[in-house]
């Protein structure tokens, strides 16, 4: 199957743009720059904040972990083709350890506040608000060509003291190419979509409007994450357990996808549940919001073709008011 928007953007570009293997990396300078503290460690880095002495300007230093190189090559291709787009984080430079020959992204740095922090207090305007952010992001990345199949609350920075939000991370982005089979050990286990679940490779950018249906899902249903799995296996078990083993089934069939054997004693026969199942005293002003349901509905659906795409998730009637 091929992406229902722009499915041929890479192929009317000149190769350069989407060809990362045959990048050239002109390094910058390491010594403008110092680490000041750690702030975190991922699969694939650690993450200081540091600061460039030559302007005294604060940023974030992405030490890579060793990885393959075309990996690396990836990322930084894909970061400098988007860097300077709406609410995509910004790379400032890429610096080399002489001897090690370890890479290291010097980034623009967000005074993020932690998503656990900060959610349970959004209200429906904080939602609306962060949220058109968040699809200005991916229907810029989407109209790129690039797919960021790892959006999770981790990789999204907000500060908002100033109202700004900024996608992060993009390890795991990829260019999309119509036709083409992607890897689908993608994106962290509760943010993974129902494609990557039952191993159908010709997947697009509709794998990130999953992540976003399942993170508006918890913020609203103040279920954090919604969809718990404790295994790959779980993660499509959890799925089935709200939207119904029938359209699972019909979804694969749409698909000629034969679901592993390792389904077999563990995906039960579940009703569809309403989404009003969830309302509970605790969420009720969220999830009771005019219309928050509804896009919750047309972005968590099986059929990766049928979900809302950025551009039409901003037009839903829950961002109209
Ligand atoms: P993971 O394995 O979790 O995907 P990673 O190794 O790919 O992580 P990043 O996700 O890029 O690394 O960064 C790790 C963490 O560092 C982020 O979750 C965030 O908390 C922090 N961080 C990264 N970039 C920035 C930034 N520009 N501003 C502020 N904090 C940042």
């Amino acid at each position: 199957s091929v992406a229902r928007v722009y499915a041929d953007v890479n192929e009317r570009r000149a190769k350069e743009y989407w060809d990362y293997e045959h990048c050239t990396i002109s390094w910058g300078d390491i010594s403008n720059y110092e680490i000041v503290s750690k702030i975190g460690r991922g699969k694939y880095s650690e993450v200081f904040t540091g600061v460039n002495v030559l302007n005294n300007q604060a940023c974030v230093i992405k030490v890579l972990k060793p990885v393959k190189l075309k990996k690396i090559y990836r990322e930084i291709k894909i970061l400098k083709n988007l860097t300077g787009g709406p609410n995509v984080v910004k790379l400032y430079d890429l610096i080399q350890d002489k001897d090690s020959k370890i890479p290291a992204l010097i980034f623009e740095k967000i005074n993020n506040v932690d998503f656990r922090i900060l959610y349970p207090k959004f209200t429906a305007s904080d939602i609306r608000f962060y949220f058109t952010q968040l699809l200005i992001a991916l229907d810029y990345s989407h109209s790129m060509g690039i797919i960021h199949r790892d959006v999770k609350p981790q990789n999204i920075m907000i500060d908002p003291l100033n109202k700004k939000l900024k996608l992060i991370d993009w390890g795991l982005a990829e260019f999309y190419h119509p036709g083409m089979d992607f890897n689908v050990r993608v994106a962290s286990r509760y943010h993974k979509g129902p494609e990557l679940l039952v191993n159908l490779q010709q997947y697009d950018y509709s794998l990130d409007l999953w992540s976003v249906g399942a993170m508006i899902a918890a913020l609203i249903f103040k279920k954090e994450p919604f969809f718990k799995g404790d295994s790959n296996q779980d993660q499509l078990v959890k799925i089935a357990q709200v939207l119904g083993t029938d359209d699972l089934m019909a979804y694969c069939r749409r698909y000629s996808i034969k679901l592993s054997s390792e389904y077999d004693d563990i995906l039960g026969q579940y009703p569809r549940r309403p989404w009003s199942a969830f309302v509970n005293n605790d969420n009720r002003a969220l999830s009771t919001a005019p219309h928050i349901v509804s896009l919750v509905d047309s972005l968590l659906v099986y059929d990766h073709q049928e979900r809302l795409t950025a551009r039409e998730a901003m037009d839903h009637p829950f961002f109209k008011q």
